[in-house]
């Protein structure tokens, strides 16, 4: 039986630690769905169709990576693809609680549901979007943080808000 498994989250915009993540679990599942979460409430500084592309470019060698994007519930989606597995990442004993508490409500909405948790690679895990977007506001070189790509967007578009 092959595992199809999704990788949830904002991804605004990916960095290497999410690289990271994605390269991780495509070598442990048959089939990685990359789902960007359409949520308007968080303001994001990409839009979803950005954030779908800048991921699409950057995972492009990987062959069983699909890129996508979602709306509304987690279980929702994992039931329409029919994914049995849900991967997240773990920086810090601080994501780890709200990870806990989604990952329980999760399965307790979709029995059979699982999540994996990958640990960041430790290079990355003080790393996250939020961190980039401030240091590529305040004009800040992040090229440490991204792929070149994602760091020339990043860049154009607080050049264009300004
Ligand atoms: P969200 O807004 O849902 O937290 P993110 O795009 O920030 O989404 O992150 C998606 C997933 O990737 C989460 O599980 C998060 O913990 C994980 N993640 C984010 N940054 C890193 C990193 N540097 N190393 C490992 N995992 C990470």
């Amino acid at each position: 039986m092959s595992t199809r498994a999704i990788y949830p989250g904002s991804f605004d915009p990916v960095t290497l630690g999410h690289l990271d993540i994605i390269h991780r679990s495509a070598n442990i599942v048959d089939e990685l769905y990359v789902a960007v979460l359409n949520n308007q409430q968080k303001n994001p500084l990409f839009s979803v169709e950005e954030r779908v592309e800048m991921l699409k470019e950057t995972t492009a060698t990987l062959s069983n990576v699909i890129v996508t994007s979602f709306q509304g519930l987690l279980v929702d989606f994992a039931k329409r693809v029919d994914a049995r597995l849900i991967i997240r990442g773990i920086r810090a004993i601080t994501d780890f609680e709200y990870e806990l508490q989604m990952a329980q409500t999760n399965r307790i909405m979709e029995h059979g549901l699982d999540t994996m948790f990958l640990t960041s690679s430790l290079e990355y895990s003080y790393l996250s979007s939020s961190t980039v977007k401030e240091v590529a506001m305040l004009g800040g070189d992040i090229s440490h943080f991204v792929v070149p790509a994602v760091a020339r967007k990043t860049r154009e578009k607080f050049c264009e808000r300004s």
